[in-house]
């Protein structure tokens, strides 16, 4: 049974790696750390559970909880060889949150938890240093007074700040211990004033009340936004880790940092991070001084640093993973608070999988896993065409590799309302903190004047994979004015900039921007992916440059052409406007015999982008209202166009007008019902393609038959195409293949799709109108309510973006099913935009597609999403034959 408390301490834990969901990825690497030998301060870290008990036992902490807490205290001491209370040597603690999923500066931590006027003069003895003494006191008041009392940061920063005028200093570190020791004094009055009660002096009751502080801060409003942004489930609740404190504030021998064990900008196997002689973790994670380079640590301290590093190749080799720590190091004494895998940039993710795969330290089934499909999305992100001249004016740390073009904003609320309303702009702050997340999720990039390459901007934009430039010292930025002031020249909110995250440059107005290209390493990883894939990715393309595009990235056929766009394309407007008016079917042929043509070229123009490779092209799908204008005075200029009187063709645009066109007149009811349109685009796909089978080349043409509902409509328009093809084929003389098969986007199309496969070569799911049509939703007017529909968690995602899986996407079982039935092979993909979406891309593998088909620049996403989802379905294949074995033997055994 689990427990509530698990101790670690003095290379033993109660704990390891394996129990994150229960103890936080803080508490769970703790105790696999201390197992491993690591020199980790003793502590105890209380479960997740025990935080969801605090919440239903209405805020509070159990009894039989705290009785766990106090044995553990006192088995800390043990390990410490120090006391809790203790007036002579203290042992103090610090308090922090530690989730399932690292969520960085989202909840609270309380440090140098014990201190009181006795014990802090036990400090002084200890360390024979009062001005370290008093430090620490005087931060432990303003943390916990801040975190668990509810009295703001900037009431305390207001007493430090009037110290220092009046000292005449400017740093905190120029005050002496006795001023910190007034200081001391002043706080606890901040505190009595704001909380309206004193500090707690009792160092049990000061953990009592900062572990229910701790659970508390799971549902402070930042966390849950967070939570909301990376869709972390709101009902795991926080792991507390109650830890030993050492100090790296203890002088110049002491000292704090983080460290990576490779870059997380770039993914360089190169030993990375920084570090403050004198000061708590908090200095450097806060910004406030700049921090030195992790090198540096080697002049300073060998011995240490020589630990260190064998420290971070240990544990990047035990846990196969780029590591992110936390390190103190006390009067020469190295100690590792914290390791964690490392978040890393879109870029450093695919590096580092190519060259851990070459190092042997992972397979290429790990190396796979290790880049996300989002973090790929990112990749192919813009970045600033080399060849355009920029006005750099001004230079900060290059926190967050990319680019991004915006207007200026000076708050995150500001930047949230901007973005609403349709604007891109850039965050621009002195530093970023938590509460500003809204903001920067916001934002096109992230600048800040402070702070360095792990200060909270940094972290969370890497996370965010958006670009940033952090502590960019020449900005002088005016919060309340919203200016920033760079070289004396004043911008505002309706100056653009764009930032270069990957050179740390701010430059003046809209750079222009260029997307990347499939090479290097990232040719290299996507290569991979295609070894692992069981299902194809296509691409919708309607154009020759789209379908090159999309090759480039790895598409392996087209799946979807919507042939309607041509329709708008140059001067042919003009005919499909003369087809739609024509009087009667003669007239409607002239007009068709014009756009012929003009749909073979395009025909053409596709085949040769796509080589060879198979391309689907459906027939026309759009009610014919969407090509007419529909004010009067466009339908003047047409009537004149066409020789009409504006009358005749106001009664034909009115007739073409139907209550819910979504519904009506579309798909092949319009080749039902004017045939002509559909005869004349086969001929068009038939004759593209014998030309390029007379040039030598191959291609077998895929004509697909949009928003079928029953058999019979199928069957009509598959024999017209039949017939239409056949003649070409044989007038043209050649031996030319083709398909013809349809969309299966109609709910009854699915429900009959056994009796559809009889007549389909094959299938394809328009999941964009199986979704409007099995919710009944309006795709064009869904977004006035959906939005609400998921914050309410009515819907768990806006259906038309990733697969509603219980309902819609049974329905794709389901046909996929029928139609396997009558026709056991039958080729069946999807083309609607779930087809680029890598949650759906999971489950379309699982019901057994033959492909999926993505706009051109998801197709990369794709081929990551199935490559990654056919090696989760291995394995679960291999465990479901593993467990199957074991009762097969238990059986034996009975
Ligand atoms: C679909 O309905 O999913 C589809 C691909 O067709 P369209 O989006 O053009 O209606
Ligand atoms: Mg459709």
């Amino acid at each position: 049974m689990a427990k509530n408390v698990y101790f670690f301490g003095n290379k033993k834990a109660e704990a390891d790696a394996s129990m994150k969901n229960l103890l936080g990825g803080k508490g769970a690497n703790l105790a696999e750390m201390t197992n491993l030998g690591v020199p980790v301060p003793a502590g105890f870290t209380i479960s997740t559970e025990m935080c969801l008990d605090y919440y239903k036992n209405g805020m509070k902490l159990s009894d039989e909880l705290l009785a766990d807490v106090k044995a553990n205290i006192a088995k800390t001491e043990e390990a410490m060889g120090m006391k809790f209370n203790d007036p002579n040597d203290p042992l103090l603690f610090s308090v922090r949150s530690g989730a399932r999923v690292s969520m960085p500066g989202m909840m609270d931590t309380v440090l140098n938890l014990g201190l009181n006027d006795i014990t802090v003069q036990g400090l002084i003895k200890k360390s024979g240093n009062p001005r370290f003494a008093y430090d620490s006191y005087r931060r432990f008041i303003n943390m916990y007074g801040d975190v668990v009392m509810g009295v703001h940061h900037e009431h305390f920063e207001e007493k430090i700040s009037a110290m220092k005028k009046s000292r005449g200093v400017e740093n905190d570190t120029d005050l002496s211990g006795d001023d910190l020791k007034q200081l001391v004094e002043e706080y606890k009055e901040v505190v009595k004033t704001h909380a309206g009660k004193s500090f707690p002096n009792d160092g049990f009751e000061q953990l009592v009340l900062a572990i229910s502080a701790v659970f508390g801060s799971w549902n402070v409003p930042r966390a849950i936004k967070y939570r909301k942004l990376n869709g972390i489930d709101d009902s795991w609740g926080t792991a507390v880790n109650v830890q030993s404190m050492v100090y790296g504030n203890m002088g110049e021998t002491s000292g704090t940092g983080v460290a990576f064990t490779r870059n997380p900008s770039d993914g360089e196997n190169k030993f990375y991070g920084e570090f403050l002689m004198n000061a708590q973790g908090e200095d450097v994670v806060a910004g406030i001084r700049t921090p030195q380079e992790i090198s540096e640590l080697e002049k300073i301290m060998p011995n240490c640093y020589k630990e260190l590093v064998d420290i971070y190749q240990n544990l990047e080799l035990h846990y196969k993973d780029m590591q992110d720590m936390e390190f103190t190091i006390q009067e020469g004494i190295l100690y590792m608070l914290q390791t964690r895998t490392g978040k890393r940039t879109a870029a450093a993710a695919v590096k580092m999988a190519v060259d851990m795969f070459a190092e042997n330290l992972i397979d290429k089934e790990t190396a796979i896993g290790r880049v996300t499909p989002e973090q790929l999305d990112m990749l192919l992100h813009p970045t600033i065409d080399p060849k355009a001249k920029l006005t750099v004016i001004a230079t900060g740390l290059p926190a967050s590799p990319g680019a991004a073009v915006g207007k200026c904003s000076f708050s995150a609320d500001d930047a949230e309302e901007r973005k609403a309303n349709g604007e891109s702009v850039i965050l621009v702050r002195q530093e970023t903190s938590p509460e500003d997340i809204g903001g920067m999720d916001a934002a096109e990039g992230i600048l800040t004047a402070r702070g360095g390459m792990t200060s909270h901007a940094a972290v969370v934009a890497r996370g965010m994979g958006k670009c940033c430039v952090a502590g960019c010292a020449a900005l002088d930025i005016n919060e309340k004015a919203e200016t920033v002031t760079i070289d004396g020249k004043v911008y505002g909110p309706s100056d653009s900039i764009t930032l270069n995250g990957s050179a740390g440059e701010v430059i003046l107005g809209e750079a222009p921007l260029i997307t990347p290209e499939v090479s290097g390493d990232f040719g290299t990883f996507m290569s991979w992916t295609d070894e692992f894939k069981t299902m194809a990715i296509r691409t919708n393309a309607d154009t020759p440059h789209d379908a090159t595009v999309a090759r480039e990235f790895g598409a392996e056929g087209i799946g979807l052409t919507r042939t309607e766009h041509m329709f708008f394309e140059g001067d042919r407007i003009k005919s499909v406007r003369e087809m739609i008016l024509a009087k009667d079917l003669d007239g409607r042929k002239v007009a068709l015999a014009k756009l012929l043509p003009m749909q073979k070229g395009d025909f053409v123009g596709i085949f040769e982008a796509m080589d060879g490779l198979p391309v689907t092209i459906r027939l026309l799908d759009p009610p014919l209202h969407e090509f007419v204008p529909h004010t009067a005075e466009a339908q003047a200029d047409m009537a004149k166009e066409m020789g009409m009187s504006a009358e005749e063709v106001r009664v034909r645009v009115d007739q073409l007008h139907e209550f819910n066109p979504m519904l009506g007149h579309r798909g092949c009811r319009l080749g039902i019902t004017y045939p002509e349109i559909y005869d004349m685009q086969v001929e068009a796909i038939i004759s593209a393609a014998v030309d390029i089978v007379k040039s030598g080349k191959a291609i077998v043409p895929e004509i697909m038959i949009p928003l079928i509902g029953t058999v019979a409509e199928l069957k009509i328009l598959k024999d017209n195409a039949i017939k239409v093809a056949d003649s070409v084929i044989a007038a043209a003389g050649v031996k030319l293949d083709y398909l013809v098969g349809t969309m299966i986007e109609i709910p009854r199309a699915a429900l009959i799709a056994d009796q559809v496969a009889v007549e389909a070569d094959f299938f394809s799911f328009g999941t964009n109108d199986l979704t409007q049509m099995a919710f009944g939703y309006s795709r064009d007017d869904a977004g006035v309510f959906l939005p609400e529909y998921v914050d309410q968690k009515i819907l768990a995602d806006d259906p038309f973006q990733s697969i509603d899986q219980e309902g819609v996407g049974m329905l794709v079982q389901y046909g996929v099913d029928r139609g396997r039935s009558t026709k056991p092979n039958l080729k069946i993909g999807v083309c609607g935009e779930h087809g680029g979406d890598p949650k759906s891309i999971e489950f379309f593998n699982r019901v057994g597609l033959n492909y999926v088909s993505c706009s051109p620049f998801r197709v990369p996403i794709a081929r990551l999403a199935a490559a990654q989802a056919a090696i989760a379905s291995k394995k679960k294949t291999k465990l479901d034959v593993s467990v199957g074995t074991i009762t097969a033997k238990s059986k034996v055994n009975a």
